[in-house]
């Protein structure tokens, strides 16, 4: 029997799982991997960290070298090998090792590309300047460090507050520059909804990040004290003496468009279930694939390592003739800054509006990470996304402190069986005071989207605050009220709300808040039993807090 040649151009996340697998499922494979850069299978997601020294070796970002692929798997690993074309009917790739020129042919009987993304880089006027990098591999990791060490820099301009840019701003921090962000969106963390994404913007103001929002780059100058000055669309400067670009990636996708094969409409490869290509012996895995989304059914491009990994194995299961599938990602996504942690799973609003789907509710809630009378709880703000006609959980978003990634988690999985709101309310999961609570947060968010599913609640939209013509009933006690509240509220405690009720119009709908919505609910399910139009504002103040940050009024009538 002849063995089975594989060819796997790019030895990082999804690259090297498919080495390492096609080795446990197939003994006598010719296994070589190729990859440009001088590492292969290196920690792309600790580069942040190692600028920042808190990981402070680099040979702790190597997680495997070409030596212990060939001694434990007897695979062969060249690295500075690039991958310059692909030969379909000869079923070769064309290499170039970088060291010494030479060009050479490769055969494959199965070949496999993970060539990743690459930063963009935009071609603004002076973006190749010294001191404006990218952070994609170790060698620019390591030109960032070297930059911070040789020149001692005080300022840093990163463009872009998406999960690497809030990264570089921590760390960038860390090492003492005073950090500005620039962002074209009009908000940080894009992925995020963006009353969401409000406490990612107090945080780094809490941490004297600079910031500007809804502003882009359009150049970069030098400047006279021999730094840069970077110029923005609102005719903006600010001096840096490093910029960070992260303002995204692309899939690295010419090899396979110059090879013919199918790439989809947002310039990543395409791929079957089966991680195939449009040629039944290329596969191609990772950054570099459009994926379709498990929620909205669409094609996307989510350059994260667990779907690279997840691929790369899959790929390899495939080659060896096993039937396994990849059912598309949630997008699945966590990231850490000033102590505050961001994760998300599934869809956001934003995505199910962009994808035409109307059918969804939100609910916020802002409950401990664990139960509040022992001692340290922190809040978590959650937003739970589902279907409005049946309750299935189409996404989550959450921010906070501790025990924010897993509760994601576990909505994730929910997500990922099909699970309904209904389920979230039954889950299981751990408890003791000082984890989570009797009624997990998980709980109780599926809790009060069952409440909305069945009807026993509406919801009014936070959007629509003050465009509506609904009394605004705020049943907080008087203090709380008097802390702040919304505009033109009218306040009655929860505690008065039955002695009181001849006060509250019945010719008009009536929206309901509190301080993070339960006595709102209590007083809705009070006042529709009595025949009242009502409906929650959901979350209550600390909601309104995200939606409004800069609209808090101190007057009311109590
Ligand atoms: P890569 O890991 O990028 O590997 C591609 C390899 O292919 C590269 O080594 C490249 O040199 C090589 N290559 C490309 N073209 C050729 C060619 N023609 N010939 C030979 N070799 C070639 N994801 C998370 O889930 N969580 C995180 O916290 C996270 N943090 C990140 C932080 C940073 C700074 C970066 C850059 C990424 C981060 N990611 C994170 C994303 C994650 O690293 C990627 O999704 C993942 O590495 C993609 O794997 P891949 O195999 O598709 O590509």
């Amino acid at each position: 029997m002849t063995k089975k040649r594989v060819v796997i151009v790019g030895g990082v996340a999804g690259g090297a799982t498919c080495a390492a697998r096609l080795r446990r499922l197939d003994e006598s494979a010719e296994i070589v991997v190729l990859d440009r850069g001088p590492y292969v299978s290196f920690a792309n997601c600790g580069l942040p960290y190692y600028v920042g020294s808190v990981i402070q070796e680099e040979a702790k970002l190597l997680l495997a070298t070409p030596e212990l692929f060939r001694d434990r798997f007897n695979i062969e690993v060249r690295t500075r090998h690039e991958v310059t074309a692909i030969d379909r009917p000869a079923c070769d790739v064309l290499v170039r090792d970088l060291e010494s020129g030479r060009d050479y042919r490769e055969h494959y009987d199965a070949l496999v590309l993970a060539p990743g993304a690459a930063p963009i880089r935009s071609p603004l006027p002076g973006i190749d300047q010294p001191g404006i990098f990218t952070l994609r591999t170790v060698p620019d990791s390591r030109v960032i460090r070297e930059w911070i060490e040789s020149r001692n820099p005080h300022r840093a301009v990163v463009v872009g507050g998406g999960f690497i840019g809030l990264e570089m701003a921590e760390n960038l921090a860390h090492r003492g520059l005073d950090v500005t962000i620039v962002e074209l969106a009009n908000q940080l963390m894009p992925p995020l909804d963006p009353e969401m994404a409000e406490y990612v913007r107090q945080r780094l103001a809490a941490h004297a990040v600079g910031l500007r929002l809804g502003d882009g780059v359009t150049g970069f100058e030098q400047a006279g004290d021999g730094g840069l000055v970077v110029r923005t669309l609102s005719g903006g400067s600010f001096g840096a003496d490093l910029v960070v670009l992260a303002i995204g990636v692309r899939p690295e996708s010419k090899l396979a468009r110059d090879a013919g094969l199918e790439i989809g409409a947002l310039g990543g490869i395409r791929v079957d279930q089966q991680i195939r290509t449009s040629d039944p012996r290329i596969w191609a895995v990772g950054d570099a694939v459009e994926v379709k989304n498990r929620v909205t059914g669409q094609w996307e491009l989510i350059p994260l390592a667990g779907p690279a990994n997840r691929q790369g194995r899959i790929a390899a299961d495939v080659i060896c003739g096993r039937d396994s599938r990849f059912k598309g990602v949630q997008a699945t996504a966590v990231c850490g800054f000033f102590g505050l942690t961001v994760a998300l799973t599934g869809a956001t609003e934003k995505v199910l509006r962009t994808a035409g789907i109307v059918d969804f509710e939100s609910v916020y809630l802002h409950p401990g990470h664990h139960v509040g009378y022992y001692p340290g709880a922190k809040p978590i703000h959650l937003k739970l996304v589902f279907r409005r006609s049946d309750g299935l959980v189409l996404g989550a978003q959450a921010v906070g402190e501790e025990g924010v990634e897993r509760r994601i988690d576990v909505i994730s999985t929910a997500i990922q069986m099909g699970a309904t709101v209904f389920d979230l309310e039954e889950a299981e999961l751990c408890y003791a005071p000082q984890y989570g609570a009797a009624k997990d947060p998980v709980n109780v968010a599926g809790m009060i989207a069952a409440n909305v599913v069945h009807g026993d609640v509406d919801l009014a939209p936070w959007s629509k605050l003050y465009a509506a013509d609904a009394l605004l009933l705020d049943v907080r006690e008087p203090a709380e009220f008097k802390a702040g509240c919304l505009d033109g509220a009218v306040n009655i405690p929860l505690g008065q709300l039955r002695g009181r009720m001849a006060e509250v119009p019945r010719d008009r709908q009536i929206w309901v808040n509190c301080g993070v919505g339960r006595r709102a609910y209590y007083a809705c399910r009070l006042l529709s039993q009595h025949g009242f139009s009502v409906s929650n504002l959901s979350g209550g103040f600390q909601t309104y807090r995200a939606w409004h940050p800069e609209d808090l009024v101190q007057h009311g009538t109590t």
